[in-house]
Parts: C-alpha cells; sequence; structure tokens
C-alpha cells in the first residue's frame, strides 16, 4: 500500500482541513522531490482561507514558503541537502523569463497558490527552484520567501546609503523592506495604523514610527514602498514621495487606484512595481541571516504543528496584527 501523508487543503473559503494523499515516490524530469521541514504561513494563506485571492482555484493544499531536505537524489542534489524552496515557478520561454525576470513570468506558477504547495510531508520542485541551505536552520530557511520579497523591492526602489525612506504597512512583507533598506545604510521611517505593528518594528530596532491616523509623517521621501495592501493607502502614498523620488508598489489589489498627475509630474517621481523575488535576492537574505544582519528568530512569533494547523488557522488569521511570523513545522527543523 502508498505510503501516505497529510496535506494542509484549503477545501473552499473557510474550510481547511488536513487531507491523506499519497506521498510522492518520483518527480518529473529536471525536478526534485523534498521532505518538507517548515512552512510559513502569511497573508496569502490567510486570503486563501477566507476566499479573497483573486485567481484560485479550490481545494488548494497551501504552503509556499518552504524549506525542506532533498527525498530523493537527483543530479546535482545529494540525498538529505537542506535547501530553500523558491515557490515562483516559471516557463523559461516568456519574453520576462528570457529577460532574466522570471518574478514576472507572463505563465508564472506560484505552488501553493496557483498550484499545490508544500503543507505536506514531501513536494516535488523544479530543481532551478532549489537553493542550498547550507548551515541555516531550517525554521530561518521557511522566512527567506517572504524576506526576498523585501529585499526585491528595496532592489527594484535602488535604496542607497543615506536615502529617507518611507515603508507604509508594518505586516511581514514591509518589515522585510525596512529591514533591507536599513542594511543599505537608508533613514528608515514605518507608517501603520496598528499599533501591535509599530510596536513590533520598535522590536526590531526601527525608531522613526508613525501611526497614519494622527498624520504626522512629513512628506519628502526619496523612496517610498507601499505593503499596506490596501488602496486607499497606496493611493494616499504617492503625497509621501520627495521631489525626485521613488514610489514602489509591493502590494497588490484587486482595485484601479488614481493619482493626482500634477504632483506626479512636478515631482519627476518614478512609480515601480515590485513582484514576488529573484534568485539574486533569495541569496541576499539567506546572507543577511547568516551574517545576523537580519535575525529569524525576532521575525518568529510562532510555531505550529501540521496537526494543530485545522484549529489554528482561522485563530491566526483573525489575530494577524499580532503576528509577525508563524511557522508550521512539519519535520525535523535541527
Ligand atoms: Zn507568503
Ligand atoms: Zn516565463
Amino acid at each position: 500500500m502508498a505510503q501516505m501523508m497529510l496535506c494542509g487543503t484549503c477545501l473552499e473559503p473557510g474550510r481547511f482541513e488536513l487531507v491523506a494523499a499519497p506521498v510522492p515516490q518520483t518527480a518529473p524530469e529536471g525536478w526534485v522531490l523534498v521532505d518538507i521541514a517548515a512552512a510559513g504561513l502569511c497573508g496569502t494563506d490567510f486570503h486563501i482561507y477566507a476566499g479573497k485571492h483573486p485567481y484560485l482555484n479550490y481545494p488548494r493544499v497551501i504552503g509556499h514558503e518552504l524549506a525542506g531536505r532533498v527525498a530523493v537524489a537527483a543530479p546535482g542534489w545529494a540525498l538529505g541537502v537542506p535547501v530553500v524552496i523558491n515557490p515562483y515557478v516559471s516557463c523559461g520561454t516568456c519574453r520576462a523569463c528570457l529577460r532574466g525576470k522570471p518574478n514576472c513570468c507572463t505563465r508564472i506558477e506560484v505552488l501553493g497558490v496557483h498550484r499545490d504547495g508544500g503543507m505536506c510531508a514531501r513536494i516535488a520542485v523544479p530543481a532551478s527552484n532549489l537553493y542550498p541551505a547550507g548551515d541555516l536552520p531550517l525554521e530561518a530557511a521557511a522566512m527567506v520567501e517572504f524576506l526576498a520579497i523585501g529585499a526585491h523591492a528595496v532592489r527594484r526602489g535602488e535604496v542607497a546609503a543615506g536615502d529617507r525612506v518611507l515603508v507604509t504597512g508594518a505586516g511581514p512583507i514591509g518589515l522585510g523592506a525596512a529591514l533591507f533598506a536599513r542594511d543599505r545604510g537608508a533613514e528608515v521611517h514605518i507608517l501603520d495604523t496598528t499599533r501591535a505593528r509599530l510596536d513590533q518594528a520598535a522590536g526590531l530596532g526601527f525608531a522613526d514610527l508613525h501611526d497614519a491616523i494622527d498624520g504626522q509623517v512629513s512628506d519628502g521621501f526619496d523612496v517610498v514602498f507601499d505593503a499596506t495592501g490596501h488602496a486607499g493607502a497606496m493611493e494616499a502614498g504617492f503625497a509621501h514621495v520627495g521631489h525626485g523620488g521613488s514610489y514602489v508598489l509591493i502590494s497588490v489589489v484587486q482595485d484601479r487606484i488614481s493619482f493626482s498627475d500634477p504632483e506626479f509630474h512636478k515631482r519627476e517621481a518614478r512609480l515601480i512595481g515590485s513582484r514576488n523575488a529573484t534568485a539574486e535576492d533569495f541569496a541576499t537574505v539567506m546572507d543577511a541571516l547568516r551574517m545576523g544582519v537580519v535575525r529569524a528568530e525576532a521575525l518568529l512569533s510562532e510555531r505550529v504543528a501540521l496537526a494543530d494547523l485545522p484549529t489554528r488557522l482561522p485563530e491566526l488569521a483573525a489575530d494577524r496584527g499580532r503576528l509577525i511570523k508563524a511557522v508550521v513545522i512539519m519535520g525535523d527543523v535541527e
């Protein structure tokens, strides 16, 4: 009889269960089987659970922030090698891919979103989407993906030493952007409406914190990042961009957003989208974690066992302001 595993599955909005499936024993050509050790939970997972994700077919095995070990030796990959998984499966042949931007591949399939993810014991992944984790603890390795989104945004925004930077939205993605902007020597300000989130930012050593409600944040930033996920906040952010400055939108919303052209033009502002991350950003994050520039322990709010996830997921979704990162422990993370 086939060996079975439990997969954390959203059957439909509001219904999350552990569903039994056979443990994969073979991978397609060029793919590698990975035994998952840890999987981060994030806003995307909560959106899938809430039925708020724009492009999603149910049922879906969630899990896109993944770390584990090679389960079956494959060319270039020895059995047991610890790995970080890049969950953005790209086609390799579209114009974006050919121009070195697989993060915005026209046919992108994100594990745990467009196809089944890794909230389970074992998953197959394209070999080119694996990075050796080396001596990085696997719990920290499961946090690389969300931090890479922030690192990518900072690279997109070309943040330089001495820049005045504003990050709006102090959730995990915004905090990631703030950490990598600070690492580049920028003066980083953070704006959020939630006191708990500003407190978390303070815990990471950020001192220039602004409560959006009191409107005290001054304008004139060299680079503004939006990680709020709210159309109104994205529109309001244009006013914080200084003359000659840039506005990087990490958020995605289903609404249209608009801005004043005369205000935009007089600033000669740059408006930049930032989507996902690339191998370069994953490498930046892994280096930062190894060097202690970013401390995984400071970002890890809670460990959850896979068996407890059906109970904990709705509770965590309802309590997101208190969390930076919850990580589901699937296997041996030592
Ligand atoms: Zn995520
Ligand atoms: Zn492509």
